[in-house]
């Protein structure tokens, strides 16, 4: 009797997952559902340009994963934030903004302004970036 509680609690929260995944926009960009500038893309990681840039260079490099933000991380996911700073470095040298530098932001949460829940590294270059922050 619980189990069968338990096997159809585990059903809907997998239903309401998939329903958030399906209305994410970073998810449908991935999938090529909807358009995007895409400058990158592997098996693990996709980058393509924010649709409002803050400066010249703004670019957000999102995990394939559905990852929600940085507090939905877990131990597994090591791998894979180190190869979106990777490949974050690489294209900020790709764009030729390294010499001059550049920021890298990951908001997290409502406090933190982020507005898309599917984990983001924005990078942002190619001006002067201003202080202070927050
Ligand atoms: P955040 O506020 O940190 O969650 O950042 C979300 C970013 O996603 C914002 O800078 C938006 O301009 C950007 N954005 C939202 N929708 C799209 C889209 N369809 N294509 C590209 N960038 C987007
Ligand atoms: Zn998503």
């Amino acid at each position: 009797m619980l189990k069968s509680y338990f096997i159809h609690f585990a059903a809907h929260l997998s239903r309401i997952k998939s329903k958030l995944i399906d209305s994410c926009v970073f998810c449908k960009i991935i999938s090529g559902e909807s358009k995007a500038t895409v400058v990158y893309r592997d098996e693990q990681v996709t980058a393509f340009r924010d649709i409002h840039p803050v400066a010249p260079t703004h670019i957000l490099i999102v995990p394939n994963k559905h990852i929600e933000s940085v507090s939905a991380l877990e131990a597994v996911d090591e791998y894979l934030i180190g190869h979106l700073f990777t490949v974050a470095g690489q294209l900020a040298n790709d764009e030729g903004i390294s010499k001059g530098g550049y920021r890298l932001i990951t908001n997290t949460g409502v406090d933190g302004g982020q507005t898309v829940l599917h984990l983001h590294l924005h990078l942002i270059g190619g001006q002067r970036m201003h202080y202070p922050m927050g």
